[in-house]
Protein backbone atom coordinates (compact mmCIF):
# COMPACT_ATOMS: atom_id res chain seq x y z
CA UNK A 1 0.00 0.00 0.00
CA UNK A 2 0.83 3.50 -0.80
CA UNK A 3 1.54 5.89 2.10
CA UNK A 4 -0.19 8.72 -0.12
CA UNK A 5 -3.99 9.23 1.34
CA UNK A 6 -6.17 8.83 -1.53
CA UNK A 7 -8.54 12.08 -1.69
CA UNK A 8 -12.32 11.89 -2.87
CA UNK A 9 -14.24 14.40 -4.22
CA UNK A 10 -17.88 14.04 -5.15
CA UNK A 11 -19.25 12.20 -8.34
CA UNK A 12 -19.33 14.32 -11.43
CA UNK A 13 -22.03 16.45 -11.86
CA UNK A 14 -23.53 15.49 -8.21
CA UNK A 15 -23.53 18.41 -5.85
CA UNK A 16 -22.71 19.17 -2.24
CA UNK A 17 -25.00 21.27 -0.77
CA UNK A 18 -22.81 24.07 2.09
CA UNK A 19 -24.41 25.57 4.89
CA UNK A 20 -23.85 28.79 3.10
CA UNK A 21 -26.64 27.71 1.07
CA UNK A 22 -28.82 26.28 2.79
CA UNK A 23 -30.79 28.62 4.32
CA UNK A 24 -32.18 29.97 0.36
CA UNK A 25 -32.71 26.27 -0.17
CA UNK A 26 -34.74 25.82 3.10
CA UNK A 27 -36.47 29.44 2.13
CA UNK A 28 -37.59 27.57 -1.13
CA UNK A 29 -38.83 24.61 0.18
CA UNK A 30 -40.50 25.96 3.21
CA UNK A 31 -42.34 28.24 0.83
CA UNK A 32 -42.99 25.58 -1.60
CA UNK A 33 -44.57 23.14 1.26
CA UNK A 34 -46.65 26.21 3.00
CA UNK A 35 -48.12 27.00 -0.76
CA UNK A 36 -49.07 23.06 -1.35
CA UNK A 37 -50.74 23.16 2.77
CA UNK A 38 -52.53 26.05 1.53
CA UNK A 39 -54.03 24.08 -1.66
CA UNK A 40 -54.87 20.97 0.53
CA UNK A 41 -51.95 19.14 -0.86
CA UNK A 42 -50.53 16.10 1.06
CA UNK A 43 -46.97 15.32 1.12
CA UNK A 44 -45.90 11.65 0.04
CA UNK A 45 -42.47 9.76 0.47
CA UNK A 46 -41.26 7.08 -2.05
CA UNK A 47 -38.17 5.17 -2.80
CA UNK A 48 -35.28 6.68 -4.45
CA UNK A 49 -34.33 2.87 -5.88
CA UNK A 50 -37.30 1.61 -8.01
CA UNK A 51 -37.51 -1.64 -10.52
CA UNK A 52 -36.33 -0.19 -13.61
CA UNK A 53 -39.23 -1.79 -15.57
CA UNK A 54 -41.53 0.93 -14.06
CA UNK A 55 -39.26 3.99 -15.56
CA UNK A 56 -39.33 2.32 -18.91
CA UNK A 57 -43.49 2.19 -18.39
CA UNK A 58 -43.79 5.07 -16.76
CA UNK A 59 -41.71 7.80 -19.11
CA UNK A 60 -41.44 5.97 -22.51
CA UNK A 61 -38.90 3.60 -24.38
CA UNK A 62 -38.16 6.17 -26.65
CA UNK A 63 -37.45 9.30 -24.41
CA UNK A 64 -34.35 10.79 -23.33
CA UNK A 65 -34.66 9.35 -19.99
CA UNK A 66 -35.21 5.87 -20.81
CA UNK A 67 -32.91 5.53 -23.78
CA UNK A 68 -29.73 7.39 -22.17
CA UNK A 69 -30.17 8.99 -19.10
CA UNK A 70 -31.05 6.31 -16.26
CA UNK A 71 -28.71 5.34 -13.42
CA UNK A 72 -29.63 1.51 -14.06
CA UNK A 73 -28.00 -1.46 -12.19
CA UNK A 74 -28.10 -4.84 -11.16
CA UNK A 75 -28.59 -5.63 -7.37
CA UNK A 76 -25.67 -8.15 -6.95
CA UNK A 77 -27.20 -9.61 -4.21
CA UNK A 78 -30.14 -10.56 -5.98
CA UNK A 79 -30.16 -10.01 -9.47
CA UNK A 80 -32.60 -7.56 -9.26
CA UNK A 81 -32.75 -4.63 -12.51
CA UNK A 82 -32.99 -1.39 -10.31
CA UNK A 83 -32.93 2.19 -11.01
CA UNK A 84 -32.08 5.81 -9.63
CA UNK A 85 -35.17 7.27 -10.01
CA UNK A 86 -34.98 10.09 -12.57
CA UNK A 87 -38.40 11.50 -11.99
CA UNK A 88 -41.06 11.02 -9.52
CA UNK A 89 -44.17 10.29 -11.22
CA UNK A 90 -43.43 6.77 -11.65
CA UNK A 91 -43.15 6.43 -8.45
CA UNK A 92 -45.71 8.13 -6.96
CA UNK A 93 -48.40 6.39 -9.63
CA UNK A 94 -46.73 3.28 -8.90
CA UNK A 95 -47.41 3.94 -4.67
CA UNK A 96 -51.18 5.31 -5.79
CA UNK A 97 -52.06 2.06 -7.48
CA UNK A 98 -50.36 -0.41 -5.05
CA UNK A 99 -52.23 1.26 -2.30
CA UNK A 100 -55.31 1.45 -4.21
CA UNK A 101 -55.27 5.00 -2.20
CA UNK A 102 -57.33 6.31 -4.91
CA UNK A 103 -60.56 4.06 -3.83
CA UNK A 104 -62.79 6.44 -1.33
CA UNK A 105 -61.74 9.74 -4.18
CA UNK A 106 -59.08 11.57 -5.46
CA UNK A 107 -56.06 12.84 -4.38
CA UNK A 108 -53.82 15.52 -4.33
CA UNK A 109 -50.08 15.10 -3.57
CA UNK A 110 -47.04 16.53 -3.47
CA UNK A 111 -43.34 15.06 -2.95
CA UNK A 112 -39.62 16.24 -3.30
CA UNK A 113 -36.48 14.88 -3.41
CA UNK A 114 -33.15 13.84 -5.25
CA UNK A 115 -33.54 12.69 -8.86
CA UNK A 116 -30.95 11.40 -11.14
CA UNK A 117 -30.24 11.41 -14.71
CA UNK A 118 -26.93 10.55 -16.65
CA UNK A 119 -26.62 13.80 -18.43
CA UNK A 120 -23.33 15.84 -19.74
CA UNK A 121 -23.20 18.31 -16.45
CA UNK A 122 -23.45 22.03 -17.30
CA UNK A 123 -25.37 25.00 -15.91
CA UNK A 124 -28.72 23.77 -14.69
CA UNK A 125 -28.45 20.22 -15.97
CA UNK A 126 -26.86 18.38 -13.20
CA UNK A 127 -26.61 14.65 -12.23
CA UNK A 128 -28.24 14.53 -9.26
CA UNK A 129 -30.60 17.67 -8.68
CA UNK A 130 -33.78 18.01 -6.83
CA UNK A 131 -37.19 18.58 -7.97
CA UNK A 132 -40.30 19.63 -6.02
CA UNK A 133 -43.45 18.00 -7.56
CA UNK A 134 -47.36 17.75 -7.29
CA UNK A 135 -49.44 15.38 -8.91
CA UNK A 136 -53.54 15.57 -8.57
CA UNK A 137 -54.87 11.96 -8.70
CA UNK A 138 -58.54 11.30 -10.20
CA UNK A 139 -59.88 14.70 -11.00
CA UNK A 140 -60.78 14.54 -14.89
CA UNK A 141 -61.63 18.47 -15.41
CA UNK A 142 -59.76 21.72 -16.71
CA UNK A 143 -59.80 22.92 -13.35
CA UNK A 144 -57.40 21.36 -11.50
CA UNK A 145 -55.50 21.63 -14.41
CA UNK A 146 -56.03 25.58 -13.37
CA UNK A 147 -55.26 25.12 -9.75
CA UNK A 148 -51.92 23.17 -10.39
CA UNK A 149 -50.59 26.40 -12.74
CA UNK A 150 -52.05 28.83 -10.06
CA UNK A 151 -50.17 27.04 -7.77
CA UNK A 152 -47.45 27.57 -9.21
CA UNK A 153 -47.98 31.13 -9.70
CA UNK A 154 -48.41 31.94 -5.77
CA UNK A 155 -44.95 29.88 -5.13
CA UNK A 156 -43.16 32.40 -7.67
CA UNK A 157 -44.99 35.46 -6.17
CA UNK A 158 -44.13 34.36 -2.57
CA UNK A 159 -40.53 33.75 -3.67
CA UNK A 160 -40.38 37.21 -5.45
CA UNK A 161 -39.90 36.03 -8.25
CA UNK A 162 -41.60 37.82 -11.40
CA UNK A 163 -38.88 36.85 -14.12
CA UNK A 164 -40.79 33.59 -14.92
CA UNK A 165 -43.31 33.18 -17.81
CA UNK A 166 -46.21 30.37 -18.58
CA UNK A 167 -46.75 28.32 -21.71
CA UNK A 168 -49.69 26.08 -22.82
CA UNK A 169 -50.43 23.62 -25.09
CA UNK A 170 -52.87 20.77 -25.84
CA UNK A 171 -51.69 17.20 -26.91
CA UNK A 172 -54.94 15.93 -27.33
CA UNK A 173 -55.61 11.98 -27.14
CA UNK A 174 -53.70 9.33 -28.58
CA UNK A 175 -56.07 8.88 -32.19
CA UNK A 176 -55.63 12.78 -32.39
CA UNK A 177 -51.82 12.60 -32.09
CA UNK A 178 -52.28 9.20 -34.33
CA UNK A 179 -53.69 11.32 -37.20
CA UNK A 180 -51.16 14.65 -36.40
CA UNK A 181 -48.57 12.09 -36.62
CA UNK A 182 -48.81 10.96 -39.82
CA UNK A 183 -49.05 14.39 -41.29
CA UNK A 184 -45.58 15.20 -39.08
CA UNK A 185 -43.71 12.08 -40.61
CA UNK A 186 -44.85 13.24 -43.81
CA UNK A 187 -43.97 16.63 -43.44
CA UNK A 188 -40.26 15.82 -41.73
CA UNK A 189 -39.37 13.26 -44.61
CA UNK A 190 -40.43 16.18 -47.19
CA UNK A 191 -37.51 18.56 -45.11
CA UNK A 192 -35.24 15.71 -44.56
CA UNK A 193 -32.16 17.30 -45.69
CA UNK A 194 -32.97 19.49 -42.60
CA UNK A 195 -32.91 16.80 -40.04
CA UNK A 196 -30.40 15.88 -37.49
CA UNK A 197 -29.10 12.54 -37.02
CA UNK A 198 -31.49 12.59 -33.72
CA UNK A 199 -34.24 13.74 -35.27
CA UNK A 200 -33.82 10.96 -38.16
CA UNK A 201 -33.57 8.66 -35.80
CA UNK A 202 -36.66 9.41 -33.89
CA UNK A 203 -38.57 10.35 -37.60
CA UNK A 204 -40.75 6.90 -36.89
CA UNK A 205 -40.10 6.05 -33.21
CA UNK A 206 -40.95 9.16 -32.24
CA UNK A 207 -41.31 11.94 -34.38
CA UNK A 208 -43.19 14.16 -31.92
CA UNK A 209 -40.02 15.15 -29.62
CA UNK A 210 -38.39 16.46 -32.88
CA UNK A 211 -40.82 19.47 -32.26
CA UNK A 212 -38.82 19.61 -28.60
CA UNK A 213 -35.31 19.91 -30.53
CA UNK A 214 -32.92 23.05 -29.64
CA UNK A 215 -31.20 22.43 -32.92
CA UNK A 216 -31.09 26.12 -34.04
CA UNK A 217 -30.49 24.58 -37.48
CA UNK A 218 -33.81 23.35 -37.60
CA UNK A 219 -36.10 25.72 -35.90
CA UNK A 220 -37.49 27.43 -38.52
CA UNK A 221 -38.48 23.81 -40.16
CA UNK A 222 -40.22 22.70 -36.84
CA UNK A 223 -42.19 26.08 -36.60
CA UNK A 224 -43.96 25.85 -40.10
CA UNK A 225 -44.58 22.22 -39.04
CA UNK A 226 -48.09 20.54 -38.51
CA UNK A 227 -49.30 21.98 -35.29
CA UNK A 228 -51.09 18.99 -33.35
CA UNK A 229 -53.61 22.12 -32.16
CA UNK A 230 -55.27 21.97 -35.49
CA UNK A 231 -56.05 18.15 -34.86
CA UNK A 232 -57.79 18.43 -31.99
CA UNK A 233 -61.39 16.43 -31.43
CA UNK A 234 -64.31 18.56 -29.72
CA UNK A 235 -63.68 17.21 -26.07
CA UNK A 236 -60.25 18.08 -26.48
CA UNK A 237 -60.54 21.46 -27.31
CA UNK A 238 -63.72 21.96 -24.68
CA UNK A 239 -61.00 20.58 -22.03
CA UNK A 240 -58.33 23.36 -23.58
CA UNK A 241 -61.23 26.16 -24.04
CA UNK A 242 -62.02 25.49 -20.23
CA UNK A 243 -58.85 25.78 -18.52
CA UNK A 244 -57.82 28.97 -20.43
CA UNK A 245 -61.18 30.30 -19.26
CA UNK A 246 -60.33 29.81 -16.11
CA UNK A 247 -56.81 31.25 -15.96
CA UNK A 248 -58.29 34.47 -17.62
CA UNK A 249 -60.52 35.11 -15.31
CA UNK A 250 -58.03 35.04 -12.60
CA UNK A 251 -55.23 37.15 -14.09
CA UNK A 252 -53.19 34.16 -15.50
CA UNK A 253 -51.01 35.21 -18.57
CA UNK A 254 -49.79 32.54 -20.77
CA UNK A 255 -48.97 31.80 -24.38
CA UNK A 256 -50.25 28.88 -26.42
CA UNK A 257 -46.76 27.25 -27.47
CA UNK A 258 -47.94 25.02 -30.28
CA UNK A 259 -44.39 22.84 -29.97
CA UNK A 260 -45.08 22.29 -26.70
CA UNK A 261 -45.15 18.38 -26.40
CA UNK A 262 -44.60 15.60 -24.28
CA UNK A 263 -43.58 12.55 -26.70
CA UNK A 264 -45.13 10.11 -24.83
CA UNK A 265 -48.51 8.08 -25.44
CA UNK A 266 -49.75 8.09 -21.85
CA UNK A 267 -49.74 12.19 -21.79
CA UNK A 268 -53.04 13.57 -23.26
CA UNK A 269 -54.47 17.17 -23.05
CA UNK A 270 -52.66 19.56 -20.94
CA UNK A 271 -49.50 20.49 -21.11
CA UNK A 272 -47.58 23.61 -19.78
CA UNK A 273 -44.09 24.91 -18.69
CA UNK A 274 -42.41 27.72 -16.48
CA UNK A 275 -40.16 29.37 -18.15
CA UNK A 276 -37.23 31.98 -17.74
CA UNK A 277 -34.73 33.76 -19.65
CA UNK A 278 -32.51 34.46 -17.35
CA UNK A 279 -30.70 31.15 -16.90
CA UNK A 280 -29.06 30.70 -20.65
CA UNK A 281 -29.83 27.16 -22.43
CA UNK A 282 -31.48 25.74 -19.32
CA UNK A 283 -34.85 28.23 -18.81
CA UNK A 284 -37.40 25.63 -17.89
CA UNK A 285 -38.06 26.37 -14.06
CA UNK A 286 -41.10 23.62 -13.73
CA UNK A 287 -42.87 21.31 -16.28
CA UNK A 288 -46.09 19.43 -16.01
CA UNK A 289 -49.11 17.57 -17.76
CA UNK A 290 -51.72 15.67 -17.99
CA UNK A 291 -51.49 11.91 -18.20
CA UNK A 292 -55.21 10.43 -17.90
CA UNK A 293 -54.29 7.13 -19.73
CA UNK A 294 -51.07 6.19 -17.33
CA UNK A 295 -52.52 4.49 -14.08
CA UNK A 296 -54.80 2.29 -16.21
CA UNK A 297 -51.39 0.93 -17.78
CA UNK A 298 -50.04 0.05 -14.10
CA UNK A 299 -52.77 -2.22 -13.38
CA UNK A 300 -55.12 0.29 -11.71
CA UNK A 301 -59.17 1.50 -12.37
CA UNK A 302 -58.54 4.20 -15.10
CA UNK A 303 -58.22 7.04 -13.09
CA UNK A 304 -57.24 10.50 -14.71
CA UNK A 305 -53.79 12.24 -13.02
CA UNK A 306 -52.10 15.43 -14.12
CA UNK A 307 -48.79 16.51 -12.13
CA UNK A 308 -45.40 18.91 -12.23
CA UNK A 309 -42.65 19.06 -11.33
CA UNK A 310 -39.96 21.57 -10.79
CA UNK A 311 -36.57 21.97 -10.58
CA UNK A 312 -35.28 23.28 -7.40
CA UNK A 313 -31.32 24.01 -8.71
CA UNK A 314 -32.66 26.11 -11.36
CA UNK A 315 -35.12 27.84 -9.15
CA UNK A 316 -32.17 28.44 -6.08
CA UNK A 317 -30.10 29.75 -8.94
CA UNK A 318 -33.18 32.24 -9.76
CA UNK A 319 -33.42 33.28 -6.04
CA UNK A 320 -29.91 33.95 -6.47
CA UNK A 321 -29.80 36.38 -9.07
CA UNK A 322 -32.20 38.57 -6.89
CA UNK A 323 -30.44 38.96 -4.05
CA UNK A 324 -28.78 37.07 -0.84
CA UNK A 325 -30.66 36.51 2.66
CA UNK A 326 -29.20 37.62 5.09
CA UNK A 327 -27.37 35.34 6.95
CA UNK A 328 -29.11 33.88 9.91
CA UNK A 329 -27.65 33.51 12.99
CA UNK A 330 -26.52 30.07 13.95
CA UNK A 331 -27.82 30.27 17.51
CA UNK A 332 -29.82 32.80 19.84
CA UNK A 333 -27.16 32.17 22.78
CA UNK A 334 -23.63 31.15 22.78
CA UNK A 335 -22.77 29.55 25.92
CA UNK A 336 -18.79 30.79 27.45
CA UNK A 337 -17.16 28.66 29.95
CA UNK A 338 -13.88 27.95 31.70
CA UNK A 339 -13.12 25.49 33.93
CA UNK A 340 -14.72 21.91 34.77
CA UNK A 341 -17.40 22.90 37.03
CA UNK A 342 -17.92 25.49 35.21
CA UNK A 343 -18.56 23.09 31.86
CA UNK A 344 -20.61 20.94 34.27
CA UNK A 345 -22.99 24.39 34.88
CA UNK A 346 -22.87 25.33 31.31
CA UNK A 347 -24.24 21.80 29.95
CA UNK A 348 -26.94 21.96 32.08
CA UNK A 349 -28.03 25.89 32.02
CA UNK A 350 -27.68 25.01 27.90
CA UNK A 351 -30.09 21.85 28.26
CA UNK A 352 -32.65 23.97 30.41
CA UNK A 353 -32.48 26.83 27.69
CA UNK A 354 -33.13 24.58 24.97
CA UNK A 355 -36.08 23.29 27.11
CA UNK A 356 -37.02 26.73 27.21
CA UNK A 357 -37.22 26.57 22.83
CA UNK A 358 -34.22 28.93 22.55
CA UNK A 359 -31.37 27.76 20.21
CA UNK A 360 -27.93 27.27 22.01
CA UNK A 361 -24.29 26.48 21.11
CA UNK A 362 -22.59 25.19 23.49
CA UNK A 363 -18.52 25.77 23.46
CA UNK A 364 -16.76 23.05 22.96
CA UNK A 365 -13.41 21.99 22.97
CA UNK A 366 -11.12 21.82 19.45
CA UNK A 367 -7.49 19.93 19.20
CA UNK A 368 -6.22 23.06 20.40
CA UNK A 369 -8.12 23.02 23.55
CA UNK A 370 -11.38 24.32 25.16
CA UNK A 371 -9.62 28.05 24.29
CA UNK A 372 -9.10 31.13 26.46
CA UNK A 373 -12.33 33.57 27.52
CA UNK A 374 -10.92 35.97 24.64
CA UNK A 375 -11.35 33.22 21.87
CA UNK A 376 -14.42 31.51 23.51
CA UNK A 377 -16.07 35.48 23.25
CA UNK A 378 -14.57 36.01 19.83
CA UNK A 379 -16.75 32.15 18.26
CA UNK A 380 -19.72 34.08 20.35
CA UNK A 381 -19.64 37.12 18.43
CA UNK A 382 -19.23 35.09 15.19
CA UNK A 383 -21.86 32.87 15.93
CA UNK A 384 -24.60 35.37 15.85
CA UNK A 385 -26.02 34.82 18.82
CA UNK A 386 -27.65 37.63 20.53
CA UNK A 387 -26.67 36.44 23.86
CA UNK A 388 -23.65 34.86 25.18
CA UNK A 389 -23.82 33.71 28.71
CA UNK A 390 -20.62 33.38 30.64
CA UNK A 391 -19.97 30.95 33.76
CA UNK A 392 -16.42 31.38 34.48
CA UNK A 393 -14.54 30.50 38.40
CA UNK A 394 -16.12 33.55 40.22
CA UNK A 395 -19.56 32.85 38.43
CA UNK A 396 -19.61 29.62 39.86
CA UNK A 397 -18.78 30.28 43.42
CA UNK A 398 -21.05 32.81 43.83
CA UNK A 399 -23.74 30.47 41.94
CA UNK A 400 -24.62 33.20 39.07
CA UNK A 401 -23.91 33.59 35.58
CA UNK A 402 -23.06 36.68 33.72
CA UNK A 403 -25.53 37.50 30.53
CA UNK A 404 -23.68 39.51 27.80
CA UNK A 405 -25.72 41.30 25.06
CA UNK A 406 -23.73 40.86 22.06
CA UNK A 407 -26.04 43.28 19.71
CA UNK A 408 -27.30 45.88 21.84
CA UNK A 409 -26.39 49.48 21.41
CA UNK A 410 -22.92 50.62 21.48
CA UNK A 411 -22.26 51.59 25.17
CA UNK A 412 -25.14 50.60 26.78
CA UNK A 413 -25.41 48.56 30.08
CA UNK A 414 -24.68 45.19 28.13
CA UNK A 415 -23.98 42.58 31.18
CA UNK A 416 -25.96 41.57 33.54
CA UNK A 417 -25.30 38.96 36.71
CA UNK A 418 -28.23 36.14 36.99
CA UNK A 419 -28.38 33.78 39.55
CA UNK A 420 -28.20 30.93 37.98
CA UNK A 421 -31.65 29.13 38.79
CA UNK A 422 -33.16 32.49 37.60
CA UNK A 423 -30.85 32.67 34.08
CA UNK A 424 -33.54 30.57 32.00
CA UNK A 425 -36.20 33.11 32.87
CA UNK A 426 -33.91 35.89 32.57
CA UNK A 427 -31.99 34.67 29.17
CA UNK A 428 -35.92 34.36 27.36
CA UNK A 429 -37.03 37.65 28.41
CA UNK A 430 -34.27 39.20 27.00
CA UNK A 431 -34.46 37.43 23.87
CA UNK A 432 -37.71 37.33 23.11
CA UNK A 433 -38.28 40.77 24.52
CA UNK A 434 -35.14 42.44 23.98
CA UNK A 435 -32.59 43.25 21.59
CA UNK A 436 -32.85 45.76 19.04
CA UNK A 437 -36.24 44.79 18.14
CA UNK A 438 -39.92 44.91 19.67
CA UNK A 439 -42.20 41.52 20.95
CA UNK A 440 -43.35 40.87 17.48
CA UNK A 441 -39.58 40.55 16.06
CA UNK A 442 -39.08 38.26 12.95
CA UNK A 443 -36.14 37.03 13.96
CA UNK A 444 -37.68 34.86 17.17
CA UNK A 445 -41.14 34.10 15.77
CA UNK A 446 -39.89 30.01 15.53
CA UNK A 447 -39.74 30.36 19.55
CA UNK A 448 -43.36 29.75 20.58
P1 LIG B 1 -34.91 19.26 -20.52
O1 LIG B 1 -35.63 19.43 -21.81
O2 LIG B 1 -34.28 20.54 -19.99
O3 LIG B 1 -33.94 18.11 -20.51
P2 LIG B 1 -36.80 17.58 -19.21
O4 LIG B 1 -37.95 17.49 -20.13
O5 LIG B 1 -35.83 16.47 -19.20
O6 LIG B 1 -36.03 18.96 -19.43
P3 LIG B 1 -38.49 17.17 -16.93
O7 LIG B 1 -38.24 15.72 -16.97
O8 LIG B 1 -39.80 17.69 -17.39
O9 LIG B 1 -37.32 17.91 -17.75
O10 LIG B 1 -38.14 17.72 -15.47
C1 LIG B 1 -38.83 18.82 -14.86
C2 LIG B 1 -37.86 19.88 -14.43
O11 LIG B 1 -36.78 19.34 -13.68
C3 LIG B 1 -37.16 20.60 -15.56
O12 LIG B 1 -38.00 21.60 -16.08
C4 LIG B 1 -35.96 21.18 -14.87
O13 LIG B 1 -36.30 22.34 -14.16
C5 LIG B 1 -35.61 20.08 -13.91
N1 LIG B 1 -34.54 19.22 -14.45
C6 LIG B 1 -34.66 18.23 -15.36
N2 LIG B 1 -33.48 17.64 -15.60
C7 LIG B 1 -32.56 18.29 -14.82
C8 LIG B 1 -31.15 18.16 -14.60
N3 LIG B 1 -30.45 17.21 -15.21
N4 LIG B 1 -30.56 19.00 -13.72
C9 LIG B 1 -31.26 19.95 -13.08
N5 LIG B 1 -32.59 20.13 -13.25
C10 LIG B 1 -33.24 19.31 -14.10
MG1 LIG C 1 -33.94 16.14 -20.05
Amino acid sequence: MSDKKEKFSAIKGMNDILPADAPLWELFENTAESVLKSYGYQKIVTPIIEETGLFARAIGAVTDIVEKEMYSFEDSMNGDQLTLRPEGTAGVVRAVVEHNMAYDGPKRLWYKGPMFRHERPQRGRYRQFFQFGAEAIGFAGPDIDAELIMLCRRLWDDLGLDNIRLELNSIGNAEERQRHRADLIAYFEANEAVLDAEAKRRLHANPLRILDTKNPAMQDMVNKAPQLLSYLGGESLAHFEGLKKILDANNVQYTVNPRLVRGLDYYNRTVFEWVTDELGAQGTVCAGGRYDPLIETFGGKPTPGIGFAMGIERLIELMKGQGEPAAPSQCDVYMVHQGEEAQMKAFILAERIRDAGLDVVLHCATPQGAGSFKSQMKKADGSGAAFAVIIGEDEVKNDVVAVKSLRGAEGAAQQASVAFDEAVDYIVDQVIGGGDCGPDCDEHHHHH
